[in-house]
């Protein structure tokens, strides 16, 4: 996603940090995006958030599908299947553990991010024939493609 950043550092002790996660989504970005997109896709800002090694899990059954893009791979776009409800626990900034719950398009951000720790980008998890550039973002989708919205 344009506004995130996923970053994998190496540590060797016991207590130094795998990986780092760092997003945030402001009342400004969120201001780009049509109103129904917002609505639909469960948008709303938070705060700069700072997880170390975080582990990520979903926290109910629900998911959704939506257009997810990544800094990884500019200028794309593509359908992908996320979890609605995730929890991740994790260490913060001050290194004291925290534990975020988050919905709707947080979690997607959340899980995106803790992908790529794995080195899984979301090329890999898209819905076949979905993907696209940023300029085709608006085009139909192709025949037998699930439709777009929570499932
Ligand atoms: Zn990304």
């Amino acid at each position: 996603m344009k506004y995130v950043l996923g970053n994998k550092t190496e540590g060797d002790g016991k207590h130094s940090p795998k990986g780092i996660i760092v997003l945030e989504d402001t009342t400004e970005y969120i201001s780009y995006a049509p109103k129904e997109e917002i609505k639909a896709q469960d948008r709303r800002p938070f705060d700069l958030l700072v997880i170390i090694n975080p582990k990520l899990k979903k926290r109910s059954n629900r998911s959704a599908l939506f257009f997810e893009g990544c800094l990884s791979v500019d200028g794309f776009r593509a359908v992908v299947e996320r979890h609605l409800d995730v929890e991740v626990t994790g260490f913060g900034r001050d290194g004291q553990p925290i534990k975020v719950d988050a919905s709707g398009w947080q979690a997607r951000i959340l899980q995106h991010e803790c992908d790529h720790l794995d080195g899984t980008l979301y090329v890999d998890k898209m819905v076949p024939r979905t993907f696209r550039t940023v300029q085709n973002l608006d085009l139909p989708l192709a025949e037998g493609c699930p439709k777009l919205g929570a499932r």
